[in-house]
């Protein structure tokens, strides 16, 4: 009974959320994280009500990546209150940790229960758009956030260029399918280079990869972000590219997405 109680309560706090995005990765360091990030604030800027929560609870990179460091995050009786920056509401790991340097040092069990709190128990109110950063893999983490969410819309899959990232894509792939997610589609990042003088794009690994991968997997592929050393920037000063270079290719690659989305 106290479990269907539970429920209950869960599905009214997300009732109000019209669509349910993931942001996935095979693994980490591939920019899941940024696009996630500028996605949401990109989405936002449109005029949607967006929510960005980040369960990357091992290296919640969202408060860096949105200058949102050592902001606290309050409870009420009735929930979390999501953090806004800009018109965008933010929930992260990041937020409990004293500072960015702290390890998380949570046992399993503990994950998915800090997974699940934070998505049963925050008050998003009503939102067009929530955009999860998921932790990175297809293991149990992800799992729980697919499973908490209850109903997910849709995943982006968040790729590099290389021949080898295949296998972790595949994994994505099987994942959401056993899981009976709908895969949004794939989404290439650091593909080619910008160069900061001139501005035009060099193709470090094969061009079309990334296409070739969703054609031959049978997903939608959503576009390639290159990489920019103005990305990195952006990043590391707290401010999402999407705002900081308006009409930087990657800028543009991200608008093209949020129109699909
Ligand atoms: P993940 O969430 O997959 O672990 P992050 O989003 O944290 O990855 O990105 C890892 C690093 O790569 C960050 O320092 C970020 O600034 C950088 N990065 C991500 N995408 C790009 C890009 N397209 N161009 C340049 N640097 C990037």
């Amino acid at each position: 009974e106290e479990e269907f109680a539970k429920r209950q309560k869960r599905a009214q706090r997300l009732c109000g959320i019209r669509r349910r995005l993931v942001v996935m990765s095979g693994k980490g360091g591939v920019g899941k994280s940024t696009v996630a990030v500028n996605l949401a604030v990109a989405l936002a800027m449109k005029g949607y009500r967006t929510g960005l929560l980040d369960v990357d609870i091992h290296g919640p990179s969202v408060p860096t990546l949105l200058g949102m460091e050592g902001r606290p995050l309050y409870g009420q009786e009735e929930g979390l209150i999501p953090v806004e920056c800009d018109g965008l509401k933010v929930i992260s790991a990041g937020f409990l940790l004293r500072s960015p340097e702290d390890a998380v040092v949570w046992r399993g069990p503990m994950k998915s229960n800090i997974i699940r709190q934070f998505i049963e128990e925050v008050i998003w109110g009503e939102l067009d758009y929530l955009v999860v950063d998921c932790p990175p893999g297809t293991g149990d983490e992800p799992l729980s956030v697919c499973h908490t969410l209850e109903r997910v819309d849709g995943a982006l899959i968040v790729t590099t260029p290389q021949k080898l990232a295949a296998v972790d894509v595949m994994k994505c792939i099987n994942f959401c399918r056993a899981v009976r997610v709908p895969i949004v589609g794939l989404i290439e990042n650091m593909s080619g280079f910008v160069c900061a003088v001139c501005k035009s794009v060099t193709n470090i690994f094969k061009k079309g990869g990334g296409r070739e991968l969703s054609e031959k997997m049978g997903v939608p592929f959503l576009g390639s972000i290159p990489i920019d050393p103005e990305i990195v920037a952006a990043g590391d000063e707290g401010r999402p590219f999407v705002r900081a270079f308006p009409d930087s290719p990657a800028t543009k690659e991200i608008l093209k997405i949020v129109g699909e989305i």
